[in-house]
């Protein structure tokens, strides 16, 4: 093993207790600690999965869950109804619309009556605008990216006020997040990963500057806001996608890869520059008879033989995964900040 394998789980633990004591220094200025109001519709057991585990994370960092459960038939009107309750709401600081939600609701028109200051999703087009401009920053990020590397701290410090982010998984149930969910033994978290690929590489001292990036994928939730956060921290960037010839030869090239292609193993050892930093997002469940589960999950590389190769590499699972509820913990919990210092 050359590569440093970065591991999620203890930086995530690290952050958490930070959070704790955020929180706790919160409740003793304010008398207030952040409030993050999880609404779900209906049923699903996966979207059951995802919002119980963001309201035990909440519970153990002291953050206030605000719990709307609301039946599979409740109307779009009434949905935009509680919504625009939690906004008006000062104990709430950011505001969650598990997804997916029920055909007859349009998810678009419930998620831009979210307020803007409490959207921890950070997908409103006025934030993602925002991203992709040079010069003006976001109020609220996509989880994922944020989790990518970032480089130094000025560029953190810049985006403080960014941090409140997504929850991207609500947005995100593939199959695999669904195998994943039932796995609950495997004990990974996802949200906030984008989130988490930053702040893991931060931790890790990969500096992004001038370096060459090379993201794998190109969705709104993970590739596209992974590539400008990227251009933002000043890399070069490369986005590879289904269409892209000579993905191969591109990646070689890149001292940091992101990927994000949901492909298992996709990308090779022989693909990565020696030293670079692989962060890798995939999760894929593939079949293995030897698990009780009959399946396993990988991410899109390669990481036996990438990891003889990289300088520092992401496993799945233990990478990303259990940096995303934490990341999303994090955005709340900046949000909350910003609120009530605005307010004192
Ligand atoms: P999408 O399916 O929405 O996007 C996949 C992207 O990868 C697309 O842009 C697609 O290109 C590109 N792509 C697909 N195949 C190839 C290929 N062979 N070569 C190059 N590019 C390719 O997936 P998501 O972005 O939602 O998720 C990506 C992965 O990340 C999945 O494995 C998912 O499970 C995982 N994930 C993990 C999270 C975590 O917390 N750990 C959170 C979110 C996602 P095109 O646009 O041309 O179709």
């Amino acid at each position: 093993m050359v590569a440093t394998v970065i591991d999620g789980k203890a930086v995530a633990q690290a952050i958490r207790s930070e959070i704790s004591d955020e929180v706790r220094l919160l409740s003793q200025k304010y008398g207030k600690v952040p409030g993050l109001a999880v609404v779900i519709v209906g049923n699903r057991k996966d979207s059951q999965s995802y919002v119980s585990m963001k309201r035990k994370a909440c519970a153990e960092v002291g953050i206030k869950s605000f719990d709307v459960d609301l039946p599979e038939q409740v109307s779009e009107a009434d949905l935009v109804k509680q919504v625009h309750e939690l906004n008006a709401n000062p104990d709430v600081h950011g505001i969650l619309v598990q997804l997916p939600l029920p055909k007859h609701i349009n998810e678009e028109k419930v998620l831009t009556e979210i307020s803007l200051e409490k959207d921890v999703d950070g997908f409103h087009p006025l934030n993602i605008g925002k991203l992709a401009m040079k010069g003006r920053e976001p109020l609220f990020l996509p989880c994922t990216p944020k989790a990518n590397p970032l480089d130094s701290e000025n560029f953190c410090n810049g985006l403080d006020y960014v941090k409140k982010c997504v929850d991207f998984d609500q947005l995100l149930v593939t199959k695999s997040l669904l195998k994943l969910c039932e796995a609950a033994s495997v004990g990974i978290y996802f949200t906030t990963c984008m989130q988490g690929c930053l702040e893991l590489l931060h931790r890790n001292g990969v500096s992004i500057k001038g370096k060459k990036a090379v993201v794998v994928g190109r969705s709104n939730i993970v590739g596209l806001p992974v590539s400008m956060l990227l251009l933002k921290a000043d890399a070069t960037v490369t986005i590879v996608h289904s269409h892209t010839s000579d993905a191969e030869r591109i990646i070689r090239e890149a001292d940091i890869v992101i990927a994000a292609a949901g492909q298992p193993k996709m990308i090779k050892g022989s693909w990565i520059k020696p030293g670079a930093a692989v962060i890798d997002v995939g999760t894929n469940a593939v079949d293995d008879p030897s698990k009780k589960s009959g399946y396993r999950l990988v991410g899109d590389v390669d990481f036996e033989e990438a990891s003889q190769v990289a300088g520092w590499i992401t496993p799945v699972p233990g990478g990303v995964g259990p940096m995303t509820v934490t990341m999303l913990l994090k955005n709340t919990l900046e949000g909350a900040k910003r609120i009530l210092e605005q307010r004192s």
